[in-house]
């Protein structure tokens, strides 16, 4: 059996960033950017106060405190006709451009407006003292954001300041979701005896809207194959197909042989991880076709474990950013015996100050309400069986 490495490593490898689009700024948030931007010119443009207050010379306010001559006003957003002479101030406004030969900003706060056309400079400071200096920000013509770079909202307020109506950025895959088993049935629907909801068609949904995609539900397909591979040649339309459920090694698990009679190439079925060993991973027509378990706990933790990173490579990720793992103390001993990689549902506490991790309880994989009480995945390596009260783990934040 693969291990969850080797898994994430044949997947990414197997898929490309979808091809780029020219957007609007406005729908470029959540989105993968396609192209280099290199500064057109300064942020900011030119040098201007950073508070409201009074445009000065440093030699002027070397002692103090020192009377000066008002010589006029500058609102922010006009220009200043005259330099500053020695021995005068004019008064400045945030973000309005300073005069030449000023290098010092004195907030209002430390001077006292004695008339009209004087003021008095009550407190000294440092030549650069509140001017905002052209290009502190950005300098004109370097690299700002590579392509790869992920749009979140002060991504795009940086363009915003460079001038970008529109960007290039990657076009976002489309989703199809099919859910599978004869005891599976909607949730508007009665429920008879001996069937479930299903969870898992909206779990997998609203996780593809955390990274800005939409999903488009298949329905649920019976575990016949003719239904499966009906319904598969329908999904494998979209840019991503995901099944769950039928991938165990039951009499009815029948997805993986609907695949590969509608063309799928299977890259790997199982992966050495509990929760979510039977996953499924084929290739059509270079397209993603994932076959999560149909065990809620397992469906959710493989798709963010395997699909999540698929999907943001489609959407223009360059290089795969592993999810942040913090150190945790653990509060409870837990032992497992399979050699497998374990993700088990915990819940963060203070412990003194430091972070501690106790586990949800049992971890049985068809109970979603212990993963509601989740908001941490501990990630307990192949390597070893026996996790003492007291020693540090990985945690991965929900
Ligand atoms: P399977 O992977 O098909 O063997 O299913 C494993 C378990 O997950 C069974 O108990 C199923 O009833 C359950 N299950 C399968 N699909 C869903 C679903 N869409 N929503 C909730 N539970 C499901
Ligand atoms: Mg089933």
């Amino acid at each position: 059996m693969i291990s969850a490495s080797e898994a994430l490593k044949i997947i990414l490898d197997s898929i490309r960033p979808l091809e780029t689009i020219t957007a609007g700024l406005e729908q470029s948030s959540g989105s993968i950017l396609g192209e280099e931007i290199v500064a057109p010119g300064d942020i900011p443009p030119f040098d201007n106060a950073a508070m409201d207050g009074f445009a000065v010379r440093s030699e002027d306010i070397r002692k103090v405190p020192v009377s000066l001559t008002v010589v006029g006003e500058i609102a922010a957003g006009s220009t200043p006709v005259n330099p500053l002479a020695p021995g005068e101030a004019m008064s400045i406004m945030t973000g309005a451009k300073v005069p030449a030969g000023c290098d010092v900003g004195i907030e209002q706060e430390w001077t006292e407006r004695k008339s009209d056309n004087r003021v008095t400079i009550l407190r000294s400071a440092d030549p650069g003292h509140n001017i905002r200096r052209a290009g502190s920000d950005i300098r004109a013509a370097t690299t700002v954001f590579t392509p790869g770079t992920f749009l979140r909202p002060q991504e795009i307020g940086v363009l915003a300041s460079l001038g970008k109506r529109f960007v290039v950025i990657h076009r976002k895959p489309s989703i199809a979701i099919l859910t599978t088993g004869n005891e599976v049935v909607e949730i508007d629907k009665p429920l008879p005896d001996g069937k479930i909801r299903n969870s898992n068609a909206y779990v997998l949904s609203a996780l593809i809207r955390q990274l800005g995609c939409e999903a488009r539900s298949l329905g649920i397909a019976t575990d016949e194959k003719s239904d499966l591979k009906a319904r598969i040649k329908e999904g494998l339309r979209a840019d991503v197909l995901i099944t769950t459920g039928g991938v165990s090694v039951g009499k009815y698990d029948l997805v993986m042989d609907a695949l590969k009679e509608t063309g799928v190439e299977i890259k790997f079925w199982k992966v050495n991880i509990k929760p979510g060993m039977p996953l499924l991973f084929g290739i059509h027509e270079n397209k993603p076709v994932f076959g999560l378990p149909g065990n809620p706990v397992s469906a959710m933790v493989t798709f963010l474990q395997f699909v999540k990173p698929a999907l943001m490579r489609l959407m223009g990720q360059r290089t795969y950013a592993p999810p942040l793992r913090l150190h945790a103390r653990l509060e409870d001993e837990i032992t497992k015996s399979d050699g497998k990689r374990h993700f088990v549902r915990g819940v963060l506490v203070n412990a003194n100050g430091s972070i501690g991790v106790r586990t949800t309880g049992s971890q049985v994989s068809n109970i979603l309400t212990s993963l509601s009480r989740a908001d941490c995945l501990i990630v307990l390596p192949e390597n070893r069986n026996q996790f003492k009260a007291g020693e540090e783990v990985e945690v991965e934040l929900l």
